[in-house]
């Protein structure tokens, strides 16, 4: 009997849409007939980016809240490329072109990019050469954690201002309150400016007085990460659009799941829909169900991602 041929799955985005997708997939029985490789822009294996407060405050190490570290992925033959951003996809020839110089073929692609910090326009945010000043800081990755806990822990860093309003900026400013800063958290973001230069000195808020402050945290929404999407000529609106099978609109063999997906008018930031998500789009690329749909998804409950983990590989 002939051996099987593998098909060859790509899956763009090892955060934690893109590793549940797999960890789903390998659940279904993938590795059967699948080979497959992930592409992670961020140097690490897989973690539970909602526990990066804790990390922040001291609470977890970085080791705690890794969910698949590397060797995860070599226990399961999954070709991972950590650090390693994927550029664009030819959607005729079936082949992504990496950061690395890299080119792989696929069968079926997974876009799993997930989303990136909301920028506001605002005064002084930018060097003159259009980096983020020094002292200004996101809080999206394990890497923004490390970069803010080295930078709080300096001896003359002793306030900060974290912009937002949401459950994030409360996160950063309990996470900045453990490393010894004092915290302000300011909702309105219209018309603030950053003062000062290296170091920065403060902030500007139109409607009230100016605040002494070392540094400056924005938590101010996030956007999904199409810009890969739209340069390989996928469909996109605010997110890349997929059908209730997670398949990219007009397209026959690529799929999109978490928060760079948009379905049914929709677009999520939270862990609940990407997991159901992740479970459909394994029905579909294993074949397992080829019925299986996702809906939407209608409740979701507050921070709800600790009681949600892990089906199969993760802790
Ligand atoms: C601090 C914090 C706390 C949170 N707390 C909660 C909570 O309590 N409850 C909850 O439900 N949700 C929470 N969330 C939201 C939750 O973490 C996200 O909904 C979830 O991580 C989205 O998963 P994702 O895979 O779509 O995106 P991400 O987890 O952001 O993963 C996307 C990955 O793709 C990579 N990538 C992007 N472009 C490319 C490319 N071109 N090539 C290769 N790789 C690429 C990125 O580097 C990233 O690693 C929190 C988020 C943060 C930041």
């Amino acid at each position: 009997m002939k051996p099987q041929v593998k098909k060859r799955l790509v899956v763009i985005g090892n955060g934690m849409a893109g590793a549940r997708a797999v960890e789903e997939i390998l659940a279904k029985g993938g590795s059967i007939g699948l080979d497959i490789t992930v592409f992670g822009d961020e140097p690490h294996g897989n973690y539970n980016r909602t526990r990066l407060g804790r990390v922040l405050s001291g609470e977890d190490s970085e080791e705690d809240i890794f969910l698949n570290a590397l060797s995860w992925f070599r226990e399961n033959n999954i070709t991972l490329h950590a650090g390693v951003r994927v550029e664009r996809v030819d959607k005729f020839s079936h082949h992504v072109f990496a950061s690395d110089g890299r080119v792989v073929q696929y069968d079926q692609l997974i876009i799993a990019t997930g989303s990136h910090p909301f920028l506001p326009p605002m005064e002084g945010l930018y060097t003159p050469s259009g980096t983020i000043r020094r002292g200004v800081f996101t809080f999206r990755t394990l890497d923004d954690a490390r970069r803010m806990i080295v930078f709080a822990r300096q001896e003359h860093i002793r306030r900060a201002v974290v912009f937002g309003g949401d459950s994030l900026a409360q996160e950063a400013a309990r996470g900045l309150r453990a490393q010894g800063l004092e915290v302000e958290v300011l909702s309105g973001i219209r018309g603030a400016a950053i003062l000062g230069t290296d170091p920065i000195t403060g902030v500007s808020v139109s409607t009230q007085a100016d605040r002494d402050c070392h540094m400056v945290v924005l938590t101010a929404g996030s956007r999904p990460n199409v810009d890969l999407a739209v340069v390989s000529g996928l469909a996109v609106e605010r997110g890349i659009v997929v059908d209730d099978h997670l398949r990219v609109m007009d397209e026959e063999d690529v799929y999109a799941v978490g928060e760079c997906a948009q379905h049914r008018g929709e677009v999520y930031g939270m862990v609940a829909p990407l997991w159901e998500q992740a479970a459909v789009l394994a029905d579909h690329i294993t074949g397992s169900d080829r019925g299986s749909m996702y809906l939407g998804t209608r409740t979701i409950p507050h921070s709800n991602a600790g009681s949600l983990l892990a089906p199969s590989g993760g802790k």
